[in-house]
């Protein structure tokens, strides 16, 4: 039977047979060829989205490389050597993977050429490495003129949901990153389905997406963070305890728990005795929630890790790990600045909000149609809070639409004419696979992609080093003139960890079953 090209695909992804030398090597190969094809599509402004469907008939839509390539359901090995290369890219540098990936899959892709020309893994291995410095090396001197953090932004976030409302999302995204003096772990993302994108704002502190468990008896100054909850345990009687019946055991429970809860709640008092709010990461049994509400204590439970880590940061307070920690009193604030602790409502919900800090923490409110969007609109923003910080901090961007990636394949090809040796193959080999970045970009766009490289060959060897494919009306433009600008580093991070990937998989000659761990 004849399988389609997609059908190929999953058997190439799935297959994990032992494979020894020049087949593991292809089998590797056609793993990572295969996870790059499949993100292949989603990359540059007019990039496609993708609809990821699991067994329980959940869906994603998403034009995110990181996230299809999180999703993705692989077993092959070399496959997920190409993932775990993308979530560093993301983690370092929070845009870029679908490039990366397209990249080592290309890169992989003419090593197998090599192959058939007869040269040595080795010598392929040692090529691309010198290819990668050089190309680097390169990046790094093109002229980084003065960085504009809303080019950065804006080009983030083309090609994605936000797109239409792009003014005012590179604008939030831009005062975010200033506020936060670039350091994207103090921007906060809360989602509100309702109203539309254009309703979004920048909230100076932060928001939870949570509630008092009784309404809050007005604004607090003061909280206090407890890593733990305020429930009784359950347990075995201690030793030597004897009931006599089943009503006394229930009693002796009820009035021993009640007594332990009632005197951590007594030490929450002390704490705050002006009032104040509780701030739990467990749950907080109803019956102490009650009594400290009418101490004027408001209580959050079950807030997450991630949220209290924000709040001890903010507010520069040490989380309590178990109620005997709990300080004897509590700060209201941090010098000038007053703690306010409140309930609002955004559209039809309740949520908790914290301001008064000197550590610029802010929230970013998203408001959009559905769940699907909003979370689309999420994505785009981590990405692009995400660049935008990089650009802040070190102030070094390139030209985006791979113009880069082309400057970097002409210097290649230039210093490669005076190398000799078989390395030179590989060194070509590399400039080439640098080329798909602009390709891609152009094909996705409806363009011929081949044209399009020509055509860019052509600009950069007459010192046009900003010229990218336009994806408007084909042909080639300059990226500068487009104010499409990415930060530098997404660059270089991109040309190494796509190298390192493809070498790593092109040294593996053998591929052995283990003992499962
Ligand atoms: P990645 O996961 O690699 O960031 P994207 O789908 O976000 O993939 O595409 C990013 C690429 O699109 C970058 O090379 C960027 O410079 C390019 N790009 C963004 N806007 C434009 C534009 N208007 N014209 C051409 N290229 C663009
Ligand atoms: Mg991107």
């Amino acid at each position: 039977m004849e399988l389609t090209e997609e059908q190929q695909r999953v058997v190439v992804v799935r297959d994990e047979q032992p494979q020894k030398g020049r087949e593991a090597q292809m089998h590797n190969i056609r793993a990572a060829k295969a996870v790059a094809d499949t993100v292949r599509s989603t990359l540059g402004p007019a990039g496609m989205d993708k609809m990821m469907v699991d067994g329980h008939g959940n869906v994603i839509v998403t034009n995110d490389g990181a996230t299809i390539l999180r999703e993705l359901d692989v077993a092959h090995p070399g496959a997920k050597m190409v993932i775990d290369m993308a979530k560093t890219q993301e983690s370092v540098c929070y845009d870029g993977t679908t490039s990366t990936v397209v990249l080592g899959g290309q890169l992989l892709g003419n090593s197998e050429q090599l192959f058939q020309k007869g040269l040595h893994p080795n010598v392929v291995c040692r090529g691309f490495h010198q290819a990668s410095r050089w190309a680097v090396e390169h990046a790094q001197s093109l002229p980084t003129g003065s960085v504009s953090l809303n080019d950065v932004a804006r080009t983030a976030m083309t090609g994605k949901t936000v797109e239409h409302a792009i003014d005012k999302a590179a604008d939030l995204c831009v005062s975010a990153v200033t506020d936060a003096q670039g350091d994207p772990k103090k921007v906060r993302v809360v989602c509100q389905p309702g109203g539309s994108m254009e309703e979004s704002h920048l909230f100076p502190g932060i928001i939870l997406q949570k509630e008092f468990v009784f309404p809050s008896t007005g604004v607090k100054n003061a909280c206090l963070l407890v890593n733990t909850g305020f429930e009784p345990e359950k347990g075995q009687p201690g030793p030597g305890i004897q009931f006599s019946s089943a009503k006394e055991a229930k009693q002796f429970y009820t009035d021993q728990t009640r007594n332990v809860l009632l005197d951590s709640a007594k030490t929450v008092i002390e704490a705050m005795p002006d009032g104040g709010v509780l701030f739990a990461r467990d749950g907080v049994h109803e019956l102490i929630a009650k009594h400290l509400s009418d101490a004027g204590i408001d209580v959050v439970r079950r807030v997450m890790e991630s949220d209290m880590i924000a709040l001890s940061n903010m507010l520069a307070m040490p989380i309590a790990h178990e109620p005997s920690d709990i300080p004897a009193s509590v700060a209201t604030g941090i010098g000038e600045f007053k703690i306010s602790i409140r309930e609002d409502t955004i559209g039809d919900m309740k949520f908790v909000v914290v301001e008064g800090s000197p550590e610029h923490v802010s929230t970013l409110v998203l408001r959009g149609a559905t769940r699907a969007t909003l979370d689309e609109y999420e994505r785009a923003f981590e990405d692009a809070i995400g660049v935008t910080s990089l650009a802040f901090k070190d102030g070094k961007v390139v030209s985006g639409g791979g113009s880069a990636y082309i400057s970097m394949a002409h210097h290649l090809r230039t210093r490669a004419a005076d190398m000799g040796g078989r390395e030179q193959m590989a060194v070509e080999a590399f400039a080439e696979a640098l080329e798909i970045i602009p390709a891609t970009i152009a094909e996705n766009a409806g363009h011929d992609p081949l044209d399009t490289i020509l055509a860019l060959r052509n600009d950069h060897a007459n010192g046009q080093i900003e010229s990218g494919p336009d994806v408007e009306n084909g042909g080639t433009c300059s990226m500068a003139d487009k104010s499409v600008f990415e930060p530098l580093s997404v660059v270089t991070q991109s040309v190494q960890s796509a190298t390192e990937v493809a070498i790593s998989i092109l040294r593996i000659d053998d591929i052995i079953s283990k003992r499962a761990a």
